[in-house]
C-alpha cells in the first residue's frame, strides 16, 4: 500500500516510521500551506471545522503524489470528529472519483475486534518486526516531545532570535532519519545538548503562558499561525497543554482498558463543566484552572471556528478567568485568519500580562 496519514505537528515523523515498519511505502504530503487549505475549503462542506478542511486538502495533495490509502483515527463524544473520515471518504471517492481506501482506527475500548481486523490487514511483517516498529515509533514520539519541550523552555531566553527554531528543526530531521531505537536515543541526547548550548540570557524572567484548545490546532503550527514560536520570540515561556505521547497514554492506552485518564484536569473542570462536551472542551476549562493554580501569567485558548466543544469552553472561561484572576485570550481560527492579525493580538496580550505582573509586584506607580 502507499499510505498517507494526517500531518499534525511533528507526529508525521512517528507515523512514517510506523507504517514503513509495517511494510508499506508512505506518501508524505507537503507541510500544510495556504494551497492545502484552499484545496480543502473548496471541497469541504462550508460548516466543516478548520481541521477537517486542512486534512482534506492534505489528503488531496497526497493522492496527487500517488497515495492509495489514507489511515486516520475516528472519535467519540458529542462533536463531529467521529464522522470526519466517513465524510472525507465520500467526498474523495464519490464526488472526486479517487480510487482511495480509507482506514479509520476507532477508539480501542469501543472496537477491539475492528482494530484487530485492521491490523491484520495492515501488518505485512512478522510479529517481532511489528513490535519493533511500534517501539521505534514510540521512541521517536518521546524524542520529538522532549526536544519540543526543551525548545519551548529555551526560546524566550535565546540571545539571537530564531536560533532555537533552527536547531530544533534540524533535530526533528535527525529523528526522522534515525533507523533504530539506539540511534533515536543517541541523537536525542546530542540534540538536547545542542539546544542547551544556545547562548541564553539567564537574567530574563519570561512571562509564563499556557496554550490550550482543540488538539489539531494546538499541535499544528500552520493552523495556529505559529502561536508557540511567536510567543517565544516575544520572550514568553509557553507551556503547551497537549503533547502527543501524553495524549496517547491518557486517551488511547488507558482508554483502551476503560481507565479514565487526565483525571486531575477533569476534576479541576468539574465545578464549571461536569459533562464531557466532546473534543477538548472540558480539558480547556480544567487546564485553565490548573495553570492559574500553578501561577501562570495567562492562557491562550486556540479554537477552530464552529468547534462546538471550544465554543462551550469559551462561554465558561470568562467566569473561570474572573474567579482565578487569570487573563485568557481566545483565538478563533478559520481560513480567513492571518499571521499578522494573530501576532498583533498576541503582542497586545503580552503587553497586558507584563503590566499586570508589574502591578502585582508593586513595580508601577
Ligand atoms: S473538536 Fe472541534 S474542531 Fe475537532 S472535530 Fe470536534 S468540532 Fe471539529
Amino acid at each position: 500500500m502507499k499510505i498517507t496519514f494526517p500531518r499534525m505537528g511533528t507526529s508525521w515523523i512517528g507515523l512514517k516510521a510506523l507504517f514503513e515498519g509495517l511494510g508499506h511505502e508512505t506518501v508524505l504530503p507537503p507541510p500544510p500551506s495556504k494551497h492545502t487549505l484552499d484545496l480543502g475549503t473548496k471541497y469541504a462542506p462550508e460548516f466543516a471545522c478548520l481541521p477537517f478542511k486542512v486534512l482534506l486538502g492534505s489528503y488531496l495533495e497526497a493522492l496527487e503524489m500517488g497515495a492509495d490509502t489514507i489511515v486516520s483515527s475516528g472519535g467519540v463524544g458529542p462533536c463531529r470528529a467521529g464522522y470526519y473520515t466517513q465524510l472525507q471518504k465520500r467526498i474523495l471517492r464519490e464526488q472526486l472519483s479517487y480510487d482511495v481506501r480509507v482506514i479509520t482506527f476507532e477508539p480501542l475500548n469501543r472496537n477491539w475486534r475492528g482494530t484487530y481486523l485492521i491490523l491484520k490487514d495492515l501488518v505485512e511483517v512478522g510479529f517481532g518486526d511489528f513490535l519493533g516498529a511500534l517501539w521505534l515509533t514510540w521512541q521517536k514520539l518521546l524524542a520529538l516531545d522532549a526536544l519540543e519541550k526543551e525548545s519551548h523552555r529555551i526560546r524566550p531566553l535565546e540571545r539571537h532570535i530564531g536560533t532555537t527554531s533552527r536547531v530544533v528543526k534540524d533535530a526533528f530531521a535527525d529523528i526522522d532519519a534515525a533507523q533504530s531505537v539506539d540511534e533515536v536515543r543517541a541523537r536525542t541526547a546530542v540534540r538536547l545538548e545542542e539546544l542547551r548550548a544556545i547562548p541564553q540570557d539567564l537574567a530574563r524572567e519570561p512571562l509564563r503562558v499556557g496554550v490550550i484548545g482543540e488538539i489539531y490546532v494546538v499541535l499544528e503550527p500552520f493552523v495556529n499561525q505559529d502561536v508557540v514560536e511567536t510567543l517565544g520570540h516575544m520572550g514568553v515561556y509557553v507551556h503547551r497543554s497537549i503533547f502527543l505521547t501524553d495524549w496517547t497514554k491518557d486517551n488511547a492506552i488507558l482508554d483502551a482498558f476503560r481507565i479514565p485518564g487526565e483525571m486531575n484536569i477533569k476534576r479541576a473542570a468539574q465545578p464549571y463543566l461536569p459533562e464531557m462536551v466532546g473534543g477538548h472542551g472540558q480539558n480547556s476549562i480544567g487546564e485553565t484552572i490548573l495553570y492559574a493554580k500553578r501561577g501562570f501569567d495567562g492562557v491562550v485558548q486556540l479554537a477552530p471556528f464552529t468547534c462546538i466543544p471550544e465554543i462551550v469552553a469559551k462561554s465558561i472561561i470568562p467566569k473561570v478567568s474572573e474567579d482565578y484572576n487569570l487573563p485568557v485570550l481566545t483565538l478563533m481560527l478559520d481560513e480567513q485568519t492571518g499571521k499578522a492579525g494573530v501576532s498583533t493580538r498576541l503582542e497586545a496580550f503580552v503587553d497586558l500580562l507584563t503590566m499586570r505582573r508589574q502591578r502585582l509586584r508593586g513595580e508601577t506607580a
